[in-house]
C-alpha cells in the first residue's frame, strides 16, 4: 500500500482553505479551514454530513469556485481557473439526452477542446468495455440504467486520461447492489491506470472500501478532524465488509461522528424505564 512518505510530490495541496457564502440570509461559512493533500496515486475519500461543505471543496480544487482565503495547487500548479488536468464525476451523470453513450464520453474531449475526437474514440470504446458497456456504444441515455448512466459519466470524466479525478458523492442516487458493482468497477480502473483521486461520500463504509486515507469532517463550517489510514491490502474484495478489521475501522469513524454530535439517537429524551 502506497504511504504518503513515499510520494515525491503531491497531486493536490489544499492550505488553509475557507469558503464563505454571502447568502440571502447573510454571511454562510461553507468550510471553516482545511488543509489536505493527495499524493500521486493516491485515493483520499472525504466524508462528512450533508452541508458540511464537500462540494464547495471539491469546486475550490477543481478552480470552479475560489476560496475566501488559502490556497489549492494542483499537480504543483496554483488554482486560479479551471483546471484541465481535472476529470469530474457528479452525483447526477448529467448525460446529453440526444447524444449516444460513445458521443457522450467523447463530449469532454470537445469541450476542452483536445483535438479530433476520432483520436479518443478508441480509448473511450476501451473505458467502455471495462466498464461493462460493450454493445452499448450507440445506445442513448434513456435507454440505460441508473447505474450504467453512471458509469458513462465515470468514463467521460476519464477520457482525456487525467491525472486527477475528483468525485462527488458519484453512486449516491443508485441502489445498494449497484453501489457494490460500481466500488469493483472504479478500483479495477484505479488499477489498470495511477490516478489520484478525491472522493466525497457520506458513506463511511464506502470511502473504507476504496481509499488510501479517509478524512473525517466536522458538520458546518467543514473542518478536518481526523485522517484514518486505511491500511487494508488491494485488490479489495466486498468480502473484506465482513471482516473484523474493516468493521473496526468503520466503527473507529462512526465514534468520531458521533462525538461531533451526528446520529443521536434521542434515546436519552425517554422516560426511564429501568423502574430504578
Ligand atoms: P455538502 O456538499 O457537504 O453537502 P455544500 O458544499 O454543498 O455541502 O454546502 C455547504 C454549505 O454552503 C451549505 O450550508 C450550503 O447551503 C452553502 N452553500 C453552498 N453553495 C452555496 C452558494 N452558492 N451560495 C450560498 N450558500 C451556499
Ligand atoms: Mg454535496
Amino acid at each position: 500500500m502506497v504511504t504518503p512518505s513515499t510520494y515525491s510530490s503531491n497531486s493536490v495541496d489544499v492550505q488553509s482553505v475557507t469558503k464563505t457564502y454571502q447568502s440571502r440570509i447573510g454571511e454562510i461559512v461553507a468550510v471553516g479551514d482545511v488543509s489536505f493533500a493527495i499524493g500521486k496515486g493516491e485515493f483520499l475519500a472525504l466524508v462528512g454530513p450533508s452541508g458540511c461543505g464537500k462540494t464547495t471543496l471539491l469546486n475550490i480544487v477543481a478552480g470552479l469556485t475560489s476560496p475566501s482565503s488559502g490556497t489549492v495547487q494542483v499537480m504543483g500548479q496554483a488554482v486560479t481557473r479551471p483546471v484541465t488536468e481535472v476529470g469530474i464525476v457528479f452525483q447526477d451523470p448529467l448525460l446529453l439526452a440526444w447524444r449516444s453513450v460513445l458521443k457522450n464520453v467523447l463530449l469532454q474531449v470537445e469541450v476542452r477542446k483536445l483535438g479530433a475526437a476520432e483520436e479518443y474514440d478508441a480509448r473511450a470504446r476501451d473505458l467502455l468495455k471495462r466498464v461493462g458497456l460493450a454493445g452499448f456504444e450507440e445506445s442513448l441515455p434513456r435507454e440505460l440504467s441508473g447505474g450504467m448512466k453512471q458509469r458513462v459519466s465515470i468514463c467521460r470524466a476519464l477520457v482525456h486520461d487525467p491525472p486527477l479525478l475528483l468525485m462527488d458523492e458519484p453512486f449516491g442516487a443508485l441502489d445498494a447492489m449497484t453501489r457494490d458493482q460500481m466500488k469493483l468497477d472504479l478500483q479495477n480502473i484505479m488499477q489498470l491506470q495511477s490516478k489520484s483521486i478525491a472522493f466525497v461520500t457520506h458513506s463511511i463504509t464506502e470511502a473504507v472500501f476504496l481509499a488510501d486515507r479517509v478524512a473525517v469532517m466536522s458538520p458546518r463550517p467543514g473542518e478536518i478532524q481526523e485522517i484514518v489510514e486505511i491500511d487494508i491490502d488491494r485488490p479489495r474484495r466486498l468480502e473484506i465488509e465482513e471482516t473484523r478489521k474493516f468493521n473496526e475501522i468503520v466503527g473507529y469513524i462512526r465514534r468520531l461522528f458521533e462525538e461531533m454530535g451526528i446520529f443521536s439517537d434521542h434515546l436519552t429524551e425517554l422516560p426511564d424505564s429501568s423502574g430504578g
